[in-house]
Formats: structure tokens, sequence, C-alpha cells
């Protein structure tokens, strides 16, 4: 296994700039999820590990080797594919052993290592199908098998279950997770899914056109997201984000918004800093911070927001309840209830001090 670091790399198609100035540090047995929605290069990154694209400008080092220009054949990589890529032509066999194959290893040396691999993926009795004749889980699970088959210093997922169904893919999450645990593998894994990052990084770089906005720990990320984009992308469903004037007055700061009863909260001197100048900053408020205040108790709460009631669904042990306000503006909250809520009626959602985001005008989070 390996580490790998990126040292201002910048890749252009013609003047279009897919990735811009990255600088990243992955280390030895770390599983880096890249994190953003479509079209924001990770599919880019990935590729460069790999050798498939070329950087146009900056350094790349898989280990101590500058492997900026190195040819992928030389990388020691293995990468997992969206579309699984395997030879249709071949059967399972020799679909997983072919890494070997290409190495010159001997047929039944190749055959036994393939059978192994195979085994602790469950299909190790599939051996003499053709891929066509396999369920699309399986053949995640051989594309996987072929990935392992040989060691390698860093292994590369582009997006590997997203064509599994909802079922298959948590239990193949689950897997890789496992996988990960016990192998402790160097690996890069592209995805859009916040669940997936979550569920299996080490470390989630969360990508918006071509730029890391923010490099931590999952449960950082989800915490302390970097910026209003980060909020907004990381958690199901995402953080509520409401824009407040802001002011500083007796030594506290006061947020208002129409319908919105913040309590007054202490001053933090980014805070200060954001307000010189100007009045706005954005509000977050994560969907499980948020429960339903009733009529009396909604004085007792230090936080409220109100709207009418546009959505009221239930995901089973709970639900989530979606209020509308005059601006259109929606907030939800994750909760668990048996309340029947009427469609319009007028909902108050209370949250505690200790909960409230702070952005500032540019979308930055305020500590
Ligand atoms: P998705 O989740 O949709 O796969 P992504 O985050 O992986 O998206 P990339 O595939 O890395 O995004 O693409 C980043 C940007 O670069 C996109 O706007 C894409 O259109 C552009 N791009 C990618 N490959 C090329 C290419 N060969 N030529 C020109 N533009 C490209």
């Amino acid at each position: 296994m390996a580490s790998i670091r990126f040292k201002g790399i910048t890749k252009k198609f013609g003047e279009f700039v897919a990735v811009s100035d990255l600088n990243l540090e992955m280390n030895d047995g770390e599983f880096v999820c890249l994190l953003g929605p479509s079209g924001c290069g990770k599919t880019t990154t990935l590729r460069m590990i790999a050798g498939l694209e070329t950087p146009t400008s900056g350094q790349m080092l898989i280990g101590d080797r500058d492997v900026t220009f190195l040819h992928p054949k030389d990388r020691k990589i293995s990468m997992v594919f969206q579309d699984y890529a395997l030879y249709p032509h071949m059967n399972l066999a020799d679909n997983i052993a072919y890494p070997l194959k290409v190495r010159g290893e001997a047929e039944a040396k190749r055959h036994a290592r393939a059978r192994e691999v195979a085994d602790v993926l469950k299909i190790g009795h599939l051996m003499e199908r053709m891929p066509s004749q396999i369920s699309g889980g399986q053949q995640q699970r051989t594309s996987l098998a072929r990935a392992l088959v040989y060691p390698s210093e860093v292994y590369l997922f582009d997006e590997p279950l997203s064509n599994l169904d909802a079922k298959l893919r948590l239990e193949a999450r689950g897997f890789l997770n496992h996988l990960q645990r016990d192998m402790g593998m160097t690996a890069v894994y592209v995805t859009h899914d916040q669940a997936e990052a979550m569920a299996l990084a080490t470390r989630v770089a969360v990508m918006d056109a071509g730029k890391v906005v923010q490099y931590a720990p999952p449960m950082e990320v989800y915490r302390r997201p970097a910026t209003t984009f980060v909020a907004s992308f990381v958690g199901s469903p995402p953080m509520n984000l409401l824009p407040v004037e802001a002011m500083i007055a007796d030594g506290a700061l006061h947020l208002k918004a129409e319908r919105v009863s913040v309590a007054p909260l202490p001053v933090a001197r980014s805070v200060a800093a954001a307000l010189k100048g100007n009045s706005k900053l954005t509000l977050g408020v994560r969907p499980e911070h948020l429960s339903i205040a009733h009529g009396g108790e909604a004085n007792a709460i230090s936080n409220t927001i109100s709207g009418q009631l546009f959505a009221n669904e239930n995901m089973g042990p709970e639900k989530l309840v979606t209020l509308e306000r005059d601006d259109a503006a929606r907030f939800t909250a994750r909760i668990f209830t048996d309340d029947v809520i009427a469609l319009d009626a007028t909902v108050t959602l209370g949250f505690s001090s200790e909960h409230i985001h702070l952005f500032d005008p540019a979308g930055a989070r305020l500590p």
C-alpha cells in the first residue's frame, strides 16, 4: 500500500478547467471518498491517479515515486469501473484471473488465486458462467474480484455501486466497509452519494467546480460543514438554510427573519468580523435537530421557525415534516411523531442554540 499526494494539480480540457490547483494528501491505508455533484471533477481526479489522464500542471506522487507522467501499467493500481467493464467473451474465472495473465502467471496458479478471491466475494460457484449469465450484483463482485486478485498499492473505485438496486447497494456498501477494515487498503472512491461517502470514507474530499471545498473525516464534514455548499450536500435531507438579518447589540448576536425567533447568541470574533459593513448571514439547522413545538411549548423553546405545512412524509420509524414559508423557502424536520397535521396548518419547529450553524455572506462557515 502507499500514500498519494497531489501537489498543485490542474487539469484543463482545452480552456475548460476540470480540476483546479488540487493539493491533497492521502495516507497509506486511507479510504478517501471524492464526493460532489455531477461534473465537479471527481472522475477526472481519479483518472489522473490511474494515469488515464495527464495533469496539465502540478505533480503527483504515489509513495515516494513521482508518477505524474508514468504509464498506467507501471503504477501498481487497480480500478473498479461504474459499468464493471467485464470482458463479455470470457467466463468469470478468466475475467477475474486476467490481471494475473497479463503479468505472465501460469494458468493453474492464476485460476487458483482467482478462485480464492471469488470465494471471499461469494461468487466462487459461478466461475464457469459468462458475465451475461449473472446478476448485476454478481457482476459488481466479479469486477471487485478482478481488482483484488493482484496486490496493488492503490485501489480506485468509480461509482462502483451506482448500477445496483437499493438493497444490493446497501449490502455491497457493507461488504466494502468490511473489506477496507480487513485489508487496510489505500483506496480512492468516487461517488455523488453522500451516504456512501459517510459510510465508507476515512476522509471525505467534497468537490465543487473542480476544487476541493472540504477535506475531513466524515463526521467532521457532517458536524462542521465548511461552507453552505457542503452543508446542503451532506446529510439526508440536507441542512436547512435561511438568510437572516444579524446585528450585535448589548454584547450579543441577534438574528432576525420573518416568523423566526432566535435567542441572542454569544458573539464569536469571526462573526463580528463577518458583520463589518453588512448585516446578512445564513442560519443553518439540520432536519434531525428540529422538533415540533406545540402551542404552549413554543414559548419555552429558545428558538423557533414557523410556516405552513407543505408535506408530511412517512419514512417508517420517523417522518419528514416540511413547512413552507411566505418567501417559498422550505424547512424540513426529521422527527418521531404520531401527530396528524393538516396540510396548510401553521407549524412551529423548535431547535436549540447548540445546533445552530452560521455562515458568512460568501457561504463560509463561521466557527
Ligand atoms: P460525474 O459524477 O457526472 O461523473 P464528475 O464529477 O466525475 O461527474 P468529471 O467526469 O471529472 O466529473 O468531469 C469534470 C468536467 O470536465 C465536466 O464538466 C466534464 O464535462 C469535463 N470533461 C471531462 N472529461 C472531458 C474531456 N475528455 N473533454 C472535455 N471535457 C471533459
